[in-house]
């Protein structure tokens, strides 16, 4: 290969500017450093539970309208960061179209934790819960955190840890290894309801996704979970913010088992439940945010509840509960086939 000159600052601001031009337009007329992200164009919430804010209701059903033109481009190109200065013979361009480098990149590790504690707290459940179990063991040897953040993992090392899983248990683990090797940053705060929430990170550069929890007036695990229904998601620019709480009491309503039937009308019954804390990061951090920053197709709505049901069936103690989206998003109850399919995003 022949070499290029070296990506210097400038050269790179000229690709962002040259060919992102009219993407990076803030609809705010304000520049973020280094970077001019779109303020509103790609906003997504994910809300677990039933929304209850109207305010907040608004600024979702808006993102949803927008977010079906978004171009998965923008995420790629912001998520550039300065590692990519490592490979100076390849343009930023080729590293993230189409490369096996791609997911391979064995120098980002771009599923961050807003503090160590969040990083560590995220890790240790998805060895203690959501990878809990034995046909598991091998993949959970490669799930590693380091300060903030989860060590990149290897494919072919991802490969042998989980030949011999079922279809939907490959589903779920190759989420959270979409997450840990992702080309963008994904950022979770994992809080406790006492806890304040904690949404500053030097490299979450696309400000307005903290500011959007902030103007939903979420300032602790309390209100995450109160007013969110156990946590959230915000996406936009190659970045996606994600607050869960570790011990959420919130009622999540649309949840139902095929036995259990509610004895005056014969019907399968709503049950109310809250959700565990691997639940919550599989339907925002998976289901919303990686949903949304690889392109998924459908808004965010069934690529969440569809995480819940994966989870739900693949998890330490499945037991045929499902979710049915009624209290989600769209307010729609989604068929079987909807409901239930793995998300296209982490479709092995
Ligand atoms: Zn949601």
């Amino acid at each position: 290969m022949r070499k290029q000159p070296p990506l210097t600052k400038n050269r790179l601001k000229y690709v962002y500017n040259s060919l992102e031009h009219n993407h990076f337009q803030s609809s705010y007329g304000m520049t973020m450093p280094g970077r001019n992200g779109s303020a509103t164009d790609q906003y997504r919430y994910g809300y677990q539970g039933s929304e209850k804010d109207d305010e907040v209701k608004g600024n979702g059903n808006s993102y949803t309208t927008h977010f079906r033109q978004h171009d998965p481009r923008v995420g790629r190109w912001l998520s550039i960061d300065p590692k990519s200065r490592k490979f100076p013979w390849s343009s930023p361009y080729v590293s993230m179209s189409n490369n096996p480098i791609y997911y391979n990149d064995p120098l980002g590790d771009e599923f961050i934790g807003t503090d160590k504690k969040s990083a560590r707290r995220v890790k240790r459940n998805m060895k203690n819960e959501t990878f809990s179990r034995e046909q598991f063991k091998d993949f959970r040897k490669l799930i590693k955190v380091k300060g903030d953040r989860f060590k990149k993992i290897a494919q072919n090392d991802f490969d042998d840890a989980t030949r011999n899983l079922s279809t939907d248990e490959k589903a779920l683990a190759l989420g959270y290894f979409k997450m840990i090797n992702a080309p963008e940053k994904h950022f979770i705060n994992a809080v406790k309801r006492r806890e304040s929430v904690d949404l500053d990170h030097s490299e979450l550069t696309v400000t307005n996704l903290k500011q959007a929890f902030v103007n939903a007036g979420i300032s602790s695990g309390q209100d995450a979970d109160d007013k969110l229904g156990g946590g959230g998601n915000i996406a936009s620019s190659g970045q996606s913010l994600t607050v869960v709480v570790v011990d959420s009491k919130a009622l999540v309503n649309d949840f139902e088992h095929p036995n259990i039937i509610d004895p005056s009308t014969g019907d399968v019954k709503k049950i109310s439940r809250s959700s565990s804390f691997g639940e919550l990061i599989a339907h925002e951090a998976i289901g919303h945010g990686l949903g949304a920053l690889s392109g998924s197709s459908t808004s965010g709505h069934e690529d969440a509840i569809q995480m819940t049901n994966l989870f739900l069936r693949t998890t330490s103690s499945p037991n045929g509960a499902f979710r049915t989206g009624e209290s989600h998003g769209t307010g729609v109850r989604l068929n079987e086939s909807q409901r239930s399919s793995i998300p296209a995003h982490v479709t092995p």
